[in-house]
């Protein structure tokens, strides 16, 4: 079955093209189910019509509470067949959360994994197609069709400005905002990625990364359109597990979080036959020394990124070599987006020094849903304000000094807690670290330092300052330290630095 389309730049075509280009390979293994792309093109076209056949079109929000697996993979290629919108929801938030972003987004469908039917209902909502974890039948399982028969002609024109992934951010420093974005935007985006991360029909993908998220989706896609083969991991596997999934798969691709080392000490007792050549590790730099350890213990090579919601996921890239040749930086902007750093006047700012970085062109976000203000003041004349601080080196690589809203602004100083952070973790008795601003009548706003000092030692504010007074300017160091079990974290290990700054607190003058 065809869309009639009169588009060819839409992920409807790209979902096409590898169904036809790599019919009988392998496309998917999850949920207790080996698909081909043949397959998972049928079994999607089948899915198409029968949520046609419920009335979804071009105007229709599908949202997933799912668990990583078939139902969703076969949603995800079925809206973009229909011109309909995938909204994935985050099943790690809370119940209030949740809530607010289902009565903004307002779907017309849910499909929920029966995992999260409670969270499902504490947040307010009632109808849902309900999937079974591990369920061979993935999303087709609500319906009563035959796979077999040949599906009809789904009569949809499928053009590239349809919009077709929405996704909330996650809500660092105000409400989740929902990010639109297009079938042409991610028509390029995945291309772009693909050619960037080097991947082809002959690598296997593990994907362990929650799909809800970009960094997940991104990845899936790439395999996917790639016409390599995905594995998704059951939800509840552990390294171990892991690691013997990607041995029998013959994995050659698989995104890792920075504080997965455990994985790693666990390859060599293993004794695994890995094939695997290229981590994806979305997030921070890795540290100089862990670098070393993947490139002459484990022979492969790593992407590190930097991306945002509203551009779909990752802007930056870039390789162990570059890595290990400019250390913490971020990488390279991709080649399919323009860029400028730019100061509070909207000038370009010169290398080194650190300002704004804005981002243009056809992958940025159509906008966020229902809030046209804030569309309007964070894409001006097609750039998009990323909201967050870098400077850049001659050779083009980009390092993020931090968020434009968290930035300190203190007698007439900038101070970037990403900076007084790292330093404040480097003192052997800190665990954990977290700087923000908090209004003072002085010198505008002061800065506060939330400490976790280990279990077993005990730590001054006096010796805290001092530590400070040794490795930054005076002006850097905290005025405020307050000791607290625990810094806040979202489910990236983002230090919520909002919730921080509103806190009710009155602590010593350090
Ligand atoms: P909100 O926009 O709702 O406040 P958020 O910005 O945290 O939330 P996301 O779009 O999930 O929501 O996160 C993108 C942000 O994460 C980036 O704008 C940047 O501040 C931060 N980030 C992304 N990649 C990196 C990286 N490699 N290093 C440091 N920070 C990063
Ligand atoms: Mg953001």
């Amino acid at each position: 079955m065809k869309n009639i389309s009169t588009d060819s730049q839409t992920m409807a075509t790209l979902f096409h093209n590898v169904a036809a280009r790599c019919a009988t390979r392998e496309a998917l293994v999850a949920d207790n189910a080996r698909l081909t792309y043949a397959e998972l093109d049928k079994r999607t076209d089948v899915l198409a019509q029968a949520l046609q056949a419920q009335g979804v079109n071009k105007d229709t929000i599908i949202a997933t509470l799912l668990l990583d697996g078939l139902a969703m993979v076969e949603l995800s290629i079925a809206t973009a067949k229909l011109g309909a919108t995938l909204l994935t929801l985050n099943w790690r938030l809370a119940p209030a959360e949740l809530s607010y972003i289902m009565s903004d987004a307002s779907p017309q469908f849910y499909f929920v994994s029966t995992r999260f039917e409670t969270l499902f209902n504490e947040a307010g909502g009632t109808e849902a197609y309900f999937i079974e974890e591990g369920d061979p039948q993935g999303a087709l399982a609500p319906f009563d069709v035959n796979t077999n028969a040949d599906a009809n002609e789904l009569n949809v024109e499928v053009s590239r400005n349809d919009r077709w992934y929405m996704l909330y951010t996650s809500g660092t420093t105000g409400r989740p905002k929902g990010c639109q974005h297009s079938q042409g935007g991610y028509f390029i985006n995945v291309l772009s990625w693909m050619h960037q991360l080097g991947i082809t029909e002959k690598d296997c993908v593990l994907e362990p990364f929650p799909l809800f998220h970009v960094n997940g989706f991104g990845t899936l896609l790439c395999g996917l359109i790639a016409g390599a083969k995905v594995v998704i991991p059951a939800r509840d596997n552990s390294y171990e597990d892991s690691l013997r999934l990607s041995e029998r798969e013959g994995v050659t691709i698989q995104p890792v979080m920075g504080e997965a080392f455990p994985y790693f000490t666990l390859l060599e007792k293993l004794q695994l036959q890995l094939k695997l050549r290229l981590l994806i590790v979305p997030g921070g730099a890795f540290p100089k020394e862990a670098l070393e350890i993947l490139a002459a213990g484990l022979n492969v090579d790593m992407r590190c990124m930097y991306g945002q919601t509203e551009s779909g996921c990752w802007i930056t890239m870039m390789s162990l070599e570059d890595q290990l040749a400019h250390i913490k930086s971020c990488g390279k902007v991709m080649p399919h987006l323009a860029s400028r750093i730019v100061d509070d006047n909207g000038q370009e700012v010169a290398c080194g020094e650190v300002g704004e970085l804005l981002i243009k062109g056809e992958t940025i976000t159509m906008g966020y849903h229902n809030l046209p203000e804030a569309t309007a003041d964070t894409i001006v004349d097609g750039w998009l304000h990323t909201g967050d601080l870098f400077y850049q080196d001659e050779d083009g690589f980009l390092y993020i000094a931090g968020r434009k809203k968290e930035l300190i602004k203190t007698g007439g100083e900038n101070v970037y807690p990403a900076e007084v952070d790292s330093v404040l973790v480097s003192h052997p008795s800190i665990v954990d670290a977290c700087v923000v601003g908090v209004p003072d009548p002085r010198w505008q706003e002061a800065v506060k330092a939330c400490v976790v000092v280990a279990p077993d030692a005990s730590l001054s504010r006096e010796e805290i300052v001092a530590w400070c007074r040794e490795h930054i300017a005076g002006y850097k160091r905290p005025r405020f330290i307050e000791f607290i079990d625990e810094i806040p974290r979202d489910f990236n290990g983002k230090a919520q630095r909002r919730v921080l700054a509103e806190r009710e607190t009155t602590p010593d003058q350090a």
